[in-house]
């Protein structure tokens, strides 16, 4: 079997946003799609995907970890993270799809098999560092229906100012703890708006209202600051959406940090994120993918995750089922709190070509 073509597909959607996501024809007909996080559009990806298009014409769309390798060395020079990786993740997930449709299965069933078939989602909820108190328990109801079994509220706020309200945001983790009881659970996610300090002050905080995780208290890339915290804090300190590499991983590993959320969009795909899930493993540390793009990313995300040895975490999702669901004939949509595992071959999702054809844009 070989590559035929390479189309980068920048899409907009009717409802907002817009998504990079890159499709690959084979000679035997079998067609892949994958995505890249569309970072400041998604734009610098596609470039990249287009940049190597010529080289991947004619290789064979099984050899994806030669292909992943070849072009991560190609290309370093670029990354290795950021834009670079994320084009790379969204190739990787393309011919994992052209695998499982190859072979007739499922992309988990090649990973191994599902440990869990129903996978609970969280509702990750952003935009709570500007908002009152109200308006983050508003927030919060807005998706009680959904039935999420967790919720992050996020703080978003401006990673370069560090600590700039610790007493608001400190109350708005006990008024969602006091509206929500125990029956779900919580995570905090302060977006690296923390010192070292104000981050030990908030997690102790945290640990008394049994939150679950306490997700990138303090900037990134400086994994003393994240060594300091979480030695200090009993609450697991999650961190992972910034590094882009196996190395970067293993460095938050060494750092203490309990929880690491490598996106599947991001960096390495499936190829990627094994690889990251074994090194996990290998120290007893969660892997708890981050993941915020509603289709591609959250089937392949459902894929990885289900295969997880001792996963128990949920999967994320950070806006309401709907906005991409016309590309797809079989959208993915929670039921009682959870997504059931696609069971079709590769990604299990049935593409609508003639609904992504109209809403493909042409960027730069
Ligand atoms: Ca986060």
């Amino acid at each position: 079997m070989k590559i035929i073509e390479v189309q980068p597909l920048s899409i907009r959607w009717d409802q907002g946003g817009s998504s990079s996501w890159v499709r690959i024809r084979t000679d035997s007909g079998l067609t892949g799609y994958g995505e890249a996080s569309p970072m400041y559009g998604g734009h610098a990806s596609l470039q990249v995907i287009a940049d190597c298009r010529d080289w991947l014409i004619g290789r064979d769309p099984l050899d994806q970890q030669v292909i992943q390798d070849h072009l991560f060395f190609k290309m370093a020079k670029l990354g290795p993270d950021g834009a670079m990786a994320a084009a790379l993740a969204a190739l990787d997930i393309a011919l994992w799809d052209i695998r499982g449709k190859a072979m007739g299965m499922p992309i988990h069933k090649l990973l191994g098999g599902a440990h869990r078939p129903v996978l609970p989602f969280y509702a990750s909820i952003g935009g709570n560092g500007v908002r009152t108190v109200d308006e983050v328990l508003k927030a919060v109801e807005s998706w009680l229906d959904l039935k999420p079994s967790l919720i992050k509220i996020r703080f978003d706020a401006d990673r370069t100012r560090r600590d700039v309200d610790l007493p608001g945001d400190m109350a708005k983790a006990r008024a969602v703890r006091q509206l929500v009881g125990d029956s779900i659970g919580l995570s905090f996610d302060a977006n690296n708006g923390y010192s070292v300090q104000g981050a030990i002050r908030v997690g102790r905080l945290l640990e008394e209202l049994e939150y679950v995780w306490f997700e990138e208290p303090v900037q990134p890339f400086h994994t003393q600051s994240f060594e300091k915290v979480a030695g200090a804090l009993d609450i697991p300190v999650a961190a992972g959406e910034q590094e882009y590499t196996l190395q970067g991983i293993g460095r938050l590993i060494d750092a203490g940090v309990g929880i690491v959320q490598p996106d599947i969009v991001k960096t390495g795909g499936f190829t990627g994120l094994m690889q990251m899930a074994a090194l996990a493993r290998t120290y007893g540390v969660d892997l708890v993918p981050h993941q915020t793009q509603p289709l591609i990313g959250m089937v392949a995300n459902l894929h990885l995750v289900s295969t997880l040895l001792h996963g128990h975490h949920p999967v994320e999702s950070n806006e309401r089922p709907g906005r991409q669901h016309a590309a797809v004939a079989n959208p993915p949509i929670p039921m009682d709190g959870a997504y059931e595992l696609p069971t079709g071959p590769g990604l299990g999702l049935e593409f609508v070509e003639s609904e992504i054809e109209r809403r493909i844009t042409v960027w730069g």
